[in-house]
C-alpha cells in the first residue's frame, strides 16, 4: 500500500460488480479518484436479474441513491421472495419479511409449529405472494412499499442505470481491453490494447468470471463448492409478456437435471433452466426447458459456470468484487447481495482505516466475506439435499451426496427439535438468511423431525382467524402492474 494511504483505485469491469463497487467507494469516500476500466469488446455477462432484500438496503437505505431515478431508468418489477415447486407439498413461498420469527401472544409456541400442515401462508407478504399481490394500498392510491422487498430487473437496464449513477458521483469511466503488468504489490498497472497504462494505489478486480487480477495474475487458490452444489450451466431464454399477470415473486421449479428460474419484467419473461452438465447434455436440456417453456421466442444460450470462491478477496493491492472474486448458482439470486456486502465492507475498512488498511483489517474483510460466500453456500445445500419431489438420478445423487458443510448443525437441530426458532442461536450475527430463511425452507420441503406439536383447539382457532385475516388483507392489496402504473402517477412520496 502507498506509504501516503489509497487515493486511487481503478476498477477493472464494468458489469454490476464493477459501478456498485465505484459508486458505493464514491459514495462513501468522495475524496478517492475512483476509475472503471471496462472492455467494449468482452462485454457484461448479460445475466443476474433477481436481487435480495440486502440490494434496496444497500442502495437506497445506506447509500441514499434516488429511488426515484431508479424506477425510470432501471425499470424494475418487485419480488417478495420465492415460490418454490420443490419437496413433496405441491408449493410453497419463502416470502423475505422474516415471518417464521414472528411470535404471537395466543399462541404458546411459534409460528412454525402451527404450519406444518399446511405453511402457505406464514404471515402478510406470503399471503399477498399467494394472492399474487404486492403492495397494500395506501389512502393517497399509491402502494405501501414495505421493506421487505427485492427486484426483478433486466441486466442491461440495471448497468446502464449504475453507469449513469456513478458518472453522476464523478467516478470516471474509461474504455479498453487491459493486460497486467506485475508488480511488487501485486499489479503494478493495467495497460490497455492501445497501450495506454493506468495506475492506482488499489486495484478492484470486477472482471467477472475472468477474474483478470485475483485468478489470473495473483493466482490466487479457487475453492469449489462442487461436494454441495453439483449444477455448472444454464439454458435461458424468454417470450414477450401479453396477458400474463407478473407474479410478485421468483419462480423456482424442480426440473430433471436442476431447477428452472421465471423471472419477472414488465414486459419480458425470463426463463431459466439450471443444470448439471454431469447429469444431461446440453441438447437434452435444451429440450426439456423448450418442452417446459413452449411459449420461449428467442434462441435459448447456454451459460456455463463454475461455483466456488477464491481463498480471499483481497490480496496486496487487489480486491475481488462479484463474479471475479467466487460464483454461487442462482438459487436464491444472491450474487448481487454479495457484491453489495463486499463493497460496503470495502469502503468501511477504507474509512476506518484513513485509507491506509492494515494487514489485521485485510484479514478481517477476507474472513467476513469469506464466510458471506459459505452462508450461500451452506443455505443452498439444504436446498438440494431435502428436495424429493423427483425420482432422477440427479436428485438422487442431491439427496445422497449433498455435503451440508455450515448447515448441518441447523439440519440436526430441526431434526430433533423441530421448527423452533432458537435455531437463530446456531447462526452467526450477519448471517443474512436466519433462522426465518431456514425454517422456509426445512418445513416448506417438509423435512421430517421429532417433536409434532398438537396445537390445542384454541391455538387452533386463533390461527385460522389469523390466516383469515391475512387473506382478506392480500386481497385487498395491489398488484404489480397497478402498482407500477401507480409510481408512475404524479405525487408519488420517494425518499
Ligand atoms: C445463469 C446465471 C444466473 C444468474 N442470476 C443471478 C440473479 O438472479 N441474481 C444475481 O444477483 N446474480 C445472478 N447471477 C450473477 C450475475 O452474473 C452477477 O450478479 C452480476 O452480473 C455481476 O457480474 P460481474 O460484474 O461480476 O461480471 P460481468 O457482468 O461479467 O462484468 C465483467 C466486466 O469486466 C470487464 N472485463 C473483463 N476482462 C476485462 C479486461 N481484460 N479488460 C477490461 N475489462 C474487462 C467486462 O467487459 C465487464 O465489463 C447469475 C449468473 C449466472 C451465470
Amino acid at each position: 500500500m502507498p506509504s501516503g494511504g489509497i487515493q486511487r483505485v481503478l476498477v477493472l469491469g464494468g458489469g454490476s460488480a464493477g459501478f456498485i463497487a465505484a459508486l458505493t467507494l464514491k459514495r462513501r469516500l468522495p475524496q478517492l479518484e475512483v476509475t472503471v476500466l471496462r472492455s467494449p469488446d468482452i462485454g457484461v455477462i448479460g445475466v443476474g436479474e433477481g436481487t435480495t432484500v440486502a440490494f434496496p438496503r444497500h442502495l437506497f437505505d445506506q447509500l441514499k441513491l434516488k429511488r426515484k431515478q431508479f424506477y425510470e431508468e432501471a425499470q424494475p418489477t418487485w419480488k417478495q421472495g420465492l415460490r418454490f415447486l420443490w419437496g413433496r407439498r405441491p408449493e410453497f413461498y419463502y416470502p423475505f419479511a422474516t415471518e417464521y420469527e414472528q411470535q404471537f401472544p395466543e399462541l404458546s409456541r411459534n409460528l412454525g409449529f402451527y404450519c406444518a400442515d399446511d405453511p402457505s401462508y406464514t404471515g402478510l407478504v406470503s399471503a399477498a405472494m399467494a394472492h399474487g399481490k404486492a403492495f397494500a394500498l395506501r389512502k393517497d392510491g399509491h402502494p405501501e412499499i414495505h421493506n421487505f422487498h427485492a427486484f426483478h430487473i433486466e441486466n442491461k437496464k440495471l448497468v446502464a442505470w449504475l453507469e449513469n449513477v456513478s458518472r453522476n458521483l464523478g467516478v470516471e469511466v474509461r474504455e479498453g481491453t487491459a493486460r497486467v503488468e506485475a508488480g511488487p504489490g501485486g499489479i503494478a498497472a493495467l495497460v490497455t490494447e492501445k497501450g495506454v497504462r493506468v495506475t492506482a494505489d488499489l486495484y478492484v478486480d470486477a472482471s467477472g468470471f475472468r477474474s483478470e487480477l485475483l485468478g489470473r495474475a495473483l493466482a490466487e487458490p479457487f475453492l469449489s463448492y462442487d461436494d454441495t452444489l453439483f449444477c455448472d450451466r444454464a439454458v435461458i431464454g424468454g417470450w414477450e409478456r401479453k396477458d400474463e399477470p407478473i407474479k410478485p415473486y421468483t419462480l423456482a421449479e424442480t426440473m430433471d437435471a436442476g431447477w428452472c428460474w421465471q423471472i419477472e419484467h414488465e414486459s419480458w419473461i425470463n426463463r431459466g433452466y439450471v443444470y448439471s452438465s454431469k447429469f444431461i447434455s446440453d441438447e437434452a436440456a435444451r429440450q426439456e426447458f423448450l418442452t417446459k417453456n413452449p411459449k420461449v421466442s428467442n434462441e435459448p444460450r447456454v451459460v456455463k459456470f463454475r461455483t466456488g470462491r477464491y481463498a480471499r478477496n483481497w490480496v496486496g493491492n487487489v480486491v475481488g468484487i462479484g463474479n471475479a472474486v467466487g460464483f454461487v448458482e442462482p438459487l436464491e439470486a444472491t450474487s448481487l447481495q454479495v457484491i453489495c456486502v463486499e463493497s460496503i465492507t470495502l469502503a468501511d475498512s477504507l474509512a476506518d482505516s484513513l485509507c491506509a488498511p492494515t494487514p489485521t483489517l485485510i484479514e478481517l474483510y477476507n474472513r467476513f466475506n469469506a464466510q458471506a460466500w459459505d452462508d450461500i453456500r451452506d443455505f443452498l445445500a439444504i436446498h438440494y439435499k431435502f428436495n424429493t419431489r423427483l425420482d432422477t438420478p440427479f436428485w438422487r445423487a442431491c439427496r445422497a451426496d449433498v455435503a451440508l458443510h455450515g448447515a448441518e448443525a441447523m439440519v440436526n437441530f430441526y431434526r430433533e427439535n423441530g421448527p423452533s426458532v432458537l435455531c437463530r442461536q446456531l447462526l452467526h450475527a450477519s448471517n443474512s438468511f436466519g433462522a426465518h430463511g431456514y425454517l422456509s425452507l426445512l418445513v416448506g420441503q417438509d423435512v421430517p423431525h421429532a417433536k409434532k406439536y398438537e396445537a390445542t383447539s384454541k391455538e387452533l382457532e386463533s390461527w385460522r382467524a389469523r390466516l383469515k385475516s391475512w387473506a382478506l388483507e392480500a386481497q385487498r392489496a395491489m398488484d404489480v402492474k397497478q402498482c407500477l402504473e401507480a409510481i408512475r402517477k404524479p405525487g408519488m412520496k420517494w425518499d
